[in-house]
């Protein structure tokens, strides 16, 4: 089965592809003029907005990924904001580091809401994964995308981009949010596209 994956980002869809790989789903990008305003309020909302687009424009089942870093001594930001926090991914990390720079509590996670629309653009199955971890003091490893080098997922001694990518596979916010999309999808396999 091919679902479109609502995103532009190549490492976001290798990942879901990886995750699902021997699950009987391939997801592939959205026909060219995928370019969804997000401006929805929630991780939620965004979410919806990406699928109902890659829906609509491609005709088919759309899954899309909204998801970001909410780290918590700054209440919850970079959050919805994660991409958009400065220009470039190194900006973003230095300005995160930066307003962190006194802060004892690194507390933060990952979090990724994932948005089934079938090609009309409504709502089959939404949901949310997590990955908890705490903001590191400098960026360490090449692996993942992102915030991945100032991650250290609990229980973990590196980041996530020192870690395998098979491993962050395996414990991400999104690997957390796919197996309850791809159990639905097991569960529903009436649903016709
Ligand atoms: P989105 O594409 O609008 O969902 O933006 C998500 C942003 O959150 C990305 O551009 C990254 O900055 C950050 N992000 C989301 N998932 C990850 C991840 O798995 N690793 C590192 N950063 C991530």
């Amino acid at each position: 089965m091919e679902i479109v994956f609502a995103t532009n980002n190549l490492h976001k869809l290798e990942e879901v592809n990886q995750i699902s790989a021997g699950r009987g789903v391939t997801f592939i990008l959205p026909p060219s003029g995928f370019n969804p305003i997000e401006n929805g309020s929630t991780f939620e909302e965004n979410s919806y907005i990406k699928a109902k687009e890659a829906a609509i424009l491609s005709g088919k089942l759309a899954l899309a990924d909204d998801s970001g870093l909410c780290v918590d001594a700054l209440n919850g930001l970079p959050g919805l904001y994660s991409a958009r926090y400065a220009e470039t991914q190194e900006l973003r990390i230095k300005k995160l580091l930066c307003e962190l720079k006194d802060i004892n509590n690194r507390a933060a996670k990952f979090v990724c809401c994932m948005t089934l629309v079938n090609p009309n653009g409504e709502i089959l199955y939404q949901t949310k994964g997590y990955c908890y971890g705490k903001i590191t003091h400098s960026p360490k490893g090449l692996n993942g995308f992102g915030y991945d080098p100032i991650f250290l997922p609990d229980n973990y001694n590196e980041t996530i981009a020192e870690l395998p990518e098979d491993v962050k596979n395996t414990i991400s916010h999104r690997f957390n949010a796919l197996k309850q999309v791809l159990t639905f999808l097991n569960n529903n396999q009436t649903i016709s596209f």
